[in-house]
């Protein structure tokens, strides 16, 4: 069968990029391997009120569980900072709900969208992709696409059989969370946590409702026995023990997420990458749903129109946000690594990154006087900051 676009993965990425292929007039082909697009999650669910709006998306009531209005950081376990503004309220979905929304909207649009369908072998000619095979609903077909979107995810098996990489192993941020019940009312915002126990990364309280919530962390590298190390910092922080008990959990969600920082838009021969496939996330914070969505529609639009235009279309589209992402990631990882700091003050930095109350050009004043870093002083230097958005600062 001949095709001019097949899309290999139906979550936001290729869901976004087969109902803009479709759209702009082109025979689409989309499939995934899920029984259920959208199931087994493996997500916060949380998504900025912002980049929802930039989005354009309309959710329905039943892909919404709750809003909040601000962000909380809890930096190590003496500083609580809470920013506010529209950039710091937020939305969580449903995301079994969400992903089948959006692959309906691409079958709305035209597109041929097939749930149970993997792709399984690639037939290539140099780096063009010449056929396909997708087994679908257990029956295997030959397909020759003119265009390939890879939206396969952070693990893109299109990206393996093309022999290239966009997401290196120490780019890859690994979560597990846990969908538990609150024993009382949890306030109406997300929060964040910086600490030791938790590493290169952050854990989390993202609210579905007054007494519902995703609970867990991610870190960059080899993190093993996930599960049981974040159970175990639920019941050894004392906020968060505050309001769960272990024996709540009502849903297990692990997962990786690609954190390498903007890419542009990653082609290979006729061969275009969308999301965590092509590593489109807010690298800072692992934030996927929506820049992926995002990218996946630029995508599908250059596989419909022109696959040359996918880079700079992409690079006009989302440059910016996935740009200062990949900014502020790496200012992360830099005092990470530096030697001369020890974990306290790591914590303390990364959280003043990731908070945006130091913004990464003013890092290094940041770093010199780090030594000095009483809760004073840090008022101190945070009043001089440009970057500040604190409202609030206390002890925690
Ligand atoms: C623990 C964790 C928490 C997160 N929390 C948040 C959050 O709160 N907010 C947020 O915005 N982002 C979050 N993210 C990131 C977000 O989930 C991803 O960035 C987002 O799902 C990327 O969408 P995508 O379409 O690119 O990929 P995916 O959603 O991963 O979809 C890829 C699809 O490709 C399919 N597929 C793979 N191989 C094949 C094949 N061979 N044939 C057919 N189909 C195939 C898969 O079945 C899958 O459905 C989190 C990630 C993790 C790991």
């Amino acid at each position: 069968m001949e095709l001019d676009v097949l899309v290999i993965g139906m979550g936001p990425a290729g869901s976004g990029a087969a109902a803009a292929a479709a759209a702009a007039g082109a025979k689409v082909l989309a499939v995934d391997r899920k029984r259920e697009i959208g199931s087994p999650v493996q997500c916060g669910e949380v998504i900025g009120r912002s980049l929802l709006l930039r989005s354009g998306l309309k959710l329905p009531r039943q892909a919404v569980s709750s809003t909040q209005d601000h962000t909380r950081f809890h930096i190590g376990r003496e500083l609580t900072l809470s920013n506010h503004g529209e950039q710091w309220a937020s939305v969580t979905v449903e995301r079994k709900i969400l992903d089948k929304l959006l692959a309906a909207k691409a079958a709305e649009a035209g597109a041929s969208v097939h749930a149970d369908s993997a792709l399984t072998s690639l037939s290539m000619d140099g780096d063009r992709v010449t056929s396909a095979t997708v087994r679908m609903r257990g029956v295997e077909k030959e397909v020759e696409p003119k265009v390939v979107v890879a939206a396969d995810g952070v693990h893109s098996t299109v990206a393996k059989m093309a022999g290239v990489c966009w997401n290196a192993e120490d780019m890859v941020a690994r979560g597990a969370e846990f969908e538990m019940v609150s024993k009382r009312a949890l306030p109406r915002c997300m929060q964040i946590f910086l600490e030791e126990e938790v590493g290169l990364g952050y854990g989390w309280i993202i609210p579905k409702g007054r007494d519902r919530a995703n609970v867990g962390l991610a870190e960059v590298g080899p993190a093993e026995r996930m599960r049981q190390r974040v159970m175990g910092w639920i019941e050894d922080n004392p906020i968060v023990s505050s309001y769960f008990d272990s024996g709540s959990v009502v849903e297990v969600k692990t997962g990786d997420a690609p954190v390498p920082g903007f890419q542009g838009g990653p082609s290979r021969g006729n061969i275009l990458f969308a999301g965590d496939a092509a590593g489109q996330t807010l690298a800072f914070v692992g934030e996927g749903i929506i820049p992926a969505y995002l990218c996946g529609l630029v995508a599908g639009e250059a596989a419909a129109l022109g696959p040359e235009s996918y880079d700079r279309s992409l690079r006009a589209v989302m440059g910016e946000e996935l740009g200062y992402g990949g900014e502020v990631k790496d200012a992360i990882l830099g005092i990470w690594h530096d030697p001369s700091l020890d974990a306290r003050q790591r914590y303390l930095a990364a959280g003043l990154l990731m908070s945006e109350a130091v913004p990464p050009g003013e890092l290094e004043a940041f770093a010199g006087a780090a030594e000095e870093m009483d809760l004073g002083g840090l008022r101190r230097l945070l009043s001089g900051s440009q970057g500040l958005k604190v409202s609030r600062m206390r002890r925690a």
